[in-house]
C-alpha cells in the first residue's frame, strides 16, 4: 500500500529539541517542518497545511497555550491536531493545555516510541476523522441530489397533472358543448335542468321553465342555399337568441335547428311568456349573412319547471311537445304545455304502434263511394275510400290515420296497398262480368308522400300490369294543398300518368288556394269541389257561393267539375242547373263495402 507522507509542523524556540525530533520523525517517515515563532508557524502553515502540530509550551514571546489558542481560531488549523510538549508535568498545566483545544500533552523528556506512539494514534484519529467527515459530506451531497432529483421528478409530475387536467377540461369541453355555436349540447343541458330540478324540490321559491324551440322550415335554407350557409345561419340564431337572455339563462343547442333554453330566476309563467314573445320578435327580423339575407322565424314550446317531474329529460319532452303543437296551429308562435297535450301525445304513440302492427296484420279495407255522371244520372266511378278495421275501436275512418302513416313513413305502404285492391277488384269485377258496361272507373287518393319517392311510376306500372285493369278505368286524386308545397316533382309525376292515359282529379278544390295559371300548368282532368262549398250553396240560396264559380273555372279550362257531398236533391238539382259534370254524396250513397257496392251497381240505379 502506498503509504503518504505526513506531514508534521514542530513548533520550539529551542534549536536542539528540534534537531532530535526533526531526526527522529524523519527517520520514521515523516515529513517534518520547524517553526521557532508563532510567525514562523503561521508562515509555514500558509504554505502547506501540516497533518499535526507538536507545540512546546515554554517559549519567548508568545507562549504554548497562546499559540495554541490562536490556531484553534484560525479557520485553516482550526481541526489539525496539536500535542503539546512540556518538561513542566504538573496537571494543572496539563488542564490548562487541555482546556486550548489541545488533542495530547508529552513530558520532556522524551520516550521517542511514546512520542511515535502518540503521533500516529493522532494522525490516524484525524485520518478516520477527516474520512468521516468526507463520508459526511458525500453523504450530505448525495441527500442533497437525491432531494433535488425528487423535487424535479415532483415539479415534472406536477406539471404532467396540470397538462393532463387541462386536456380533461378541454375534451370535457368539447363532450358537453355543440362545436358550430360553442353553446352547452343536450348532454350539459340535461345536467343543468337535474341542477333545476333539484333545486326546485328543496327550494319551493325557486323557479324555472324551459322553452324548446324549434326553426321553421330550416330545411329549406339547407336545401337551397347549402348547408354552410345554413351553419353561418344557426350561428347567428344563437347570437340572436343568446342576446334575448339575461345572463342566469342557459341556452343550448339540442341538435339541428333544435335550441333549449332553461330560464332561472324568474316569477312566473308570464315572465316565461314575455321572454318567448321577445325571442319570437328578434328572430322576425332578417339575418344578414355573408352572401344572403335571410328569414327565419322559429315555434316555441314552454313548460312551467314544475317540481313533480321525476326526470329531467321529461321537462325536455314535454316543452318539445308543445313545441309540435305550436308548429301545428301555424308556426312562428309559441304554445305553453299543458298536462292533457302529454295525452294527446301518448295517443299518438299508441296509434303510431297500432298502426304498425296493422299493416303488419293487414287490417285495412277499401270502401267505394259511388260519383254520378248528372248528364246521365247513372254511376260512372267509384271513389276508394280507406278504413281500418281496428281490433278493439272498430272502423277507423281515415282522418284518423292517415295523417299519422304519413308523418311515420307507413302511408306508401298503406296507399300502394289501397291502389293494388282497388284495381285488382275492378279487374276482378270485369273478369266476372259483374258489370256491364265498360267505362266504370275507380278513383284512388294518392298522398303527397308518394310522389316524393322515385319508384312511384314503376310502382303504378306493376300493379295496372299485375291486375290487368285498363289504365283508362284508373283514376287518380291529389288534394289541392298538396299540390301547392312540392310542385315540380308532382307535375312531372303528373304528365308520366296523364302519358298512360290515367285520369287526373285535383281533390278538395278551393281549399288549397292555387292561383288560376299555376292550375292550368297542371295536366288534371277535373277538379273536385270541395264538400265544404257544395254545403254552402244552400245556404247562399240566390248565388249558391262559389260553386258556379268553381264549375266555370273547370271548363274554362277544358275540365270536368264533380261535386262532393252533395247530401240533398236541392243540391242535386242546383248543380245540374249549372252544368256540374258529376256528383258524389251521401244523397247517392255511403261509402260501401264492395260487396254492397257491387249490389248496389247491379240493380243500376239512376238519379
Ligand atoms: P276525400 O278524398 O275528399 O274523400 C271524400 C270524403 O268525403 C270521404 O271521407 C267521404 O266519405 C266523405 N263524403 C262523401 N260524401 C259525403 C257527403 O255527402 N257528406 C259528407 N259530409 N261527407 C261525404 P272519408 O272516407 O272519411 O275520407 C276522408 C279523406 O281521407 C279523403 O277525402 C281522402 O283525402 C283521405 N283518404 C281516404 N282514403 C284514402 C287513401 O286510400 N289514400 C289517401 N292518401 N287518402 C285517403
Ligand atoms: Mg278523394
Ligand atoms: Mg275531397
Amino acid at each position: 500500500m502506498n503509504r503518504i507522507t505526513r506531514d508534521i509542523l514542530v513548533i520550539d524556540n529551542k534549536p536542539d529539541n528540534l534537531r532530535s525530533l526533526f531526526s527522529v520523525l524523519h527517520d520514521n517517515g515523516y515529513n517534518v517542518r520547524e517553526a521557532l515563532t508563532w510567525q514562523m508557524a503561521v508562515e509555514i502553515c500558509k504554505i502547506k497545511l501540516p497533518d499535526l502540530i507538536l507545540l512546546d509550551i515554554i517559549m519567548p514571546d508568545i507562549d504554548g497555550y497562546e499559540i495554541c489558542l490562536r490556531l484553534k481560531k484560525w479557520h485553516l488549523t482550526a481541526d489539525i491536531p496539536i500535542i503539546f510538549m512540556s518538561t513542566i508535568n504538573d496537571i494543572f498545566d496539563k488542564v490548562k493545555a487541555f482546556n486550548t483545544g489541545c488533542v495530547d500533552y508529552i513530558t520532556k523528556p522524551f520516550a521517542f516510541e511514546e512520542v511515535l506512539a502518540r503521533i500516529n494514534n493522532h494522525l490516524e484519529l484525524r485520518r478516520v476523522k477527516i474520512e468521516i467527515l468526507q463520508l459526511n459530506s458525500e453523504l450530505e451531497n448525495r441527500v442533497k441530489k437525491r432531494t433535488q432529483d425528487l423535487e424535479n421528478a415532483l415539479k415534472e409530475l406536477q406539471h404532467s397533472i396540470h397538462v393532463r387536467q387541462e386536456l380533461q377540461t378541454k375534451l370535457l369541453d368539447i363532450v358537453l358543448h355543440d362545436s358550430l355555436t360553442g353553446l352547452p349540447n343536450r348532454v350539459l343541458f340535461i345536467r343543468k335542468l337535474e341542477n333545476a330540478l333539484g333545486q326546485a324540490k328543496q327550494e319551493p321559491s325557486y323557479k324555472f321553465a324551459v322553452l324548446f324551440l324549434d326553426c321553421d322550415r330550416f330545411k329549406v335554407i339547407n336545401d337551397s342555399l347549402g348547408h354552410l350557409v345554413g351553419d353561418e345561419l344557426l350561428v347567428a340564431i344563437a347570437h340572436r337568441l343568446q342576446a334575448s337572455l339575461s345572463p342566469f339563462d342557459t341556452l343550448s343547442r339540442l341538435g339541428g335547428d333544435e335550441f333549449g333554453i332553461l330560464l332561472e330566476n324568474i316569477t312566473d309563467i308570464n315572465s316565461a311568456i314575455m321572454i318567448a314573445e321577445e325571442i319570437l320578435k328578434n328572430l322576425s327580423i332578417a339575418f344578414h349573412l355573408s352572401r344572403y339575407e335571410v328569414f327565419m322565424n322559429a315555434s316555441i314550446g314552454i313548460n312551467w319547471g314544475s317540481r313533480d317531474y321525476d326526470q329531467p329529460e321529461y321537462l325536455l319532452r314535454d316543452a318539445d311537445t308543445a313545441m309540435y303543437r305550436a308548429k301545428a296551429l301555424g308556426r312562428a308562435r309559441y304554445h305553453v304545455f299543458d298536462p292533457l297535450m302529454y295525452q294527446e301525445a301518448i295517443k299518438l304513440l299508441q296509434l303510431e304502434n297500432d298502426l304498425r302492427k296493422a299493416v303488419e296484420r293487414q287490417e285495412f279495407l277499401v270502401y267505394y263511394q259511388p260519383i254520378i255522371s248528372l248528364s246521365t244520372g247513372k254511376i260512372t266511378s267509384l271513389e276508394a275510400l280507406v278504413r281500418w278495421q281496428h281490433p278493439i275501436r272498430g272502423l277507423v275512418p281515415p282522418i284518423e290515420f292517415i295523417p299519422a302513416s304519413e308523418e311515420i313513413g307507413l302511408i306508401n305502404e298503406i296507399n300502394l296497398w289501397v291502389l293494388q285492391t282497388a284495381c285488382e277488384t275492378l279487374a276482378n269485377w270485369y273478369e266476372q262480368k259483374l258489370i256491364d258496361d265498360d267505362s266504370l272507373c275507380v278513383n284512388v287518393n294518392l298522398s303527397a308522400r308518394l310522389f316524393s319517392q322515385k319508384e312511384l311510376i314503376t310502382q303504378i306500372d306493376t300493379i295496372i300490369e299485375h291486375t290487368g285493369i285498363n289504365p283508362i278505368n284508373l283514376k287518380i286524386e291529389i288534394t289541392e294543398s298538396v299540390i301547392m308545397e312540392n310542385s315540380t316533382a308532382i307535375k312531372n309525376i303528373l304528365y308520366q300518368l296523364k302519358e298512360r292515359n290515367i285520369f287526373l282529379i285535383m281533390d278538395d278544390f278551393g281549399t288549397g288556394y292555387s292561383s288560376l295559371s299555376y292550375l292550368h300548368s297542371f295536366p288534371f282532368n277535373s277538379l273536385k269541389i270541395d264538400k265544404s262549398f257544395v254545403k254552402r250553396m244552400q245556404e247562399n240560396q240566390e248565388n249558391m257561393g262559389l260553386v258556379p264559380a268553381m264549375i266555370g273555372i273547370a271548363h274554362s279550362m277544358g275540365m270536368a267539375a264533380i261535386a262532393e257531398g252533395v247530401e240533398t236533391p236541392e243540391q242535386l238539382a242546383q248543380l245540374r242547373s249549372l252544368n256540374c259534370d258529376y256528383a258524389q254524396g251521401y244523397l247517392f250513397s255511403h261509402p260501401l263495402h264492395q260487396e254492397l257496392i257491387i249490389d248496389l251497381i247491379s240493380s243500376s240505379p239512376q238519379w
